[in-house]
């Protein structure tokens, strides 16, 4: 089992801690061809327009595209659930997505309201209670294509949701201490 995290820019760090306490072998991922080891990936939080022209620069686009038509499992979080949507709305001009999950999301969507916040969430498939979730400029996931399953609602909108071995969270889960939703990721990538 091996787990690498796209390393361009981000909340990256957090997220090897995190997998590396539940015993999976995780890599920061700077260049394409380390893709090739990996049985899932993880595209971490951060900005999503930075971390998109770095991955133009890296040529990262097509390899993810071509490794995940091949199996690898893909989880995003919050800019990283914006880069795996097949469609983003309030993008910025040219801002290109990997287009490989069939969800619309909006960025910064509650970021009109509040910047940042938490909120207890009702997350399905984990147990031991609710989920912890930390939003920063999160968006939300507005549309879900036929094959999407919701997984967590924050005041009526989708903010976590799967498709196969394909998971997007609008929320920060490396941030909390809580590996749940990590453990979920790697059970999905064994699954797969
Ligand atoms: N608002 C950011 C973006 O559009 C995402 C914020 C985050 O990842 N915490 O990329």
């Amino acid at each position: 089992m091996h787990v690498g995290v796209l390393a361009l820019q981000g909340a990256f760090r957090e997220h090897i801690v995190t997998l590396e306490s539940l015993g999976v072998h995780a890599t920061a991922i700077r260049i394409p061809s380390q893709l090739a080891e990996l049985n899932g990936l993880v595209i971490p939080g951060g900005e999503s327009t930075a971390i998109a022209r770095l991955m133009v620069s890296y040529g990262f686009y097509e390899p993810i595209r071509q490794h995940h038509d091949a199996g690898l499992a893909v989880w995003g979080t919050c800019a990283g659930a914006i880069l795996i949507a097949r469609e983003i709305l309030d993008a910025v001009p040219g801002q290109e997505s990997l287009g490989i999950m069939d969800i619309t999301v909006r960025r910064n969507a509650f970021g009109r309201q509040v910047d940042s916040f938490e909120a207890d969430l009702d997350f399905a498939h984990l147990e031991d209670g609710p989920f912890r979730g930390v939003f920063i400029r999160a968006p939300w996931i507005e549309e879900l294509g036929p094959d999407v399953e919701p997984l967590a609602s924050h005041d009526g909108r989708v903010v976590a949701a799967r498709q196969g071995d394909l998971m997007a969270t609008a929320f920060h889960p490396e941030l909390t201490g809580d590996p749940r939703v990590h453990r979920f990721f790697v059970e999905q990538v064994v699954a797969s």
